[in-house]
């Protein structure tokens, strides 16, 4: 008999700026729910925040959610990407505004560098619109190399993060 695989804890961060960048991001949570072998632990609330990209371009919706999954590391990119498709995501410009971007922030302790994925996220401990929904969700998460999210949290870019009031 075969083991069955082992339950990894990861957080994923989301964004949206076109087509009801609200109704995308609440939409990407339910469908992150629905991934197979993953049960969506918890989300945090929607965050609005300045477009760092380039050119004018509209405020983000953010929103961070955490993911039991048995789906290794670039099986659970391609669910997200087939999500991001399903939103009619087009890539047209480094940066450029989206209907759903979702990135794979923390997959349990993996430190992971190759042509597709990188993990932890690269800008993860910079960007003060996925740490604070992090750390609303997971106050006490600690870094492999032992740093805190909360203490990033103190020294990131402000983006003018708002925290939305609960939506209905
Ligand atoms: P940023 O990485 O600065 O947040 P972005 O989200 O706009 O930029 P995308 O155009 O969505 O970038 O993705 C470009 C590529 O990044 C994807 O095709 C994917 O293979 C790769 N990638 C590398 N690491 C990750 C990760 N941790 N999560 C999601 N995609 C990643
Ligand atoms: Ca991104
Ligand atoms: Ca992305």
């Amino acid at each position: 008999m075969t083991a069955p695989a082992p339950h990894h804890c990861c957080y994923i961060g989301l964004g949206s700026n076109l087509e009801t960048p609200v109704k995308q991001v609440q939409q990407a949570l339910n469908e992150l729910a629905q991934l197979p072998h993953s049960q969506l632990v918890n989300a945090s609330s929607l965050y609005r925040s300045r477009a760092v990209g380039p050119g004018e371009q509209p405020d983000y919706i953010n929103a961070v959610a955490q993911l039991t999954t048995q789906l290794k590391p670039l099986a659970l990119l391609d669910a997200l990407q087939a999500i991001e498709q399903a939103h009619q995501r087009q890539r047209l410009v480094r940066w450029g505004p989206r209907t759903l971007d979702l990135d794979l922030l923390l997959y349990d302790d993996l430190s992971i560098d190759n042509e597709r994925l990188t993990v932890p996220h690269p800008y993860l401990t910079v960007r003060d619109f996925v740490l604070r929904p992090l750390l609303e969700i997971a106050p006490k998460l600690h870094l492999a190399d032992g740093t805190s999210i909360a203490s990033w949290t103190q020294r990131c870019d402000d983006t003018g993060l708002i925290k939305l009031p609960v939506q209905r």
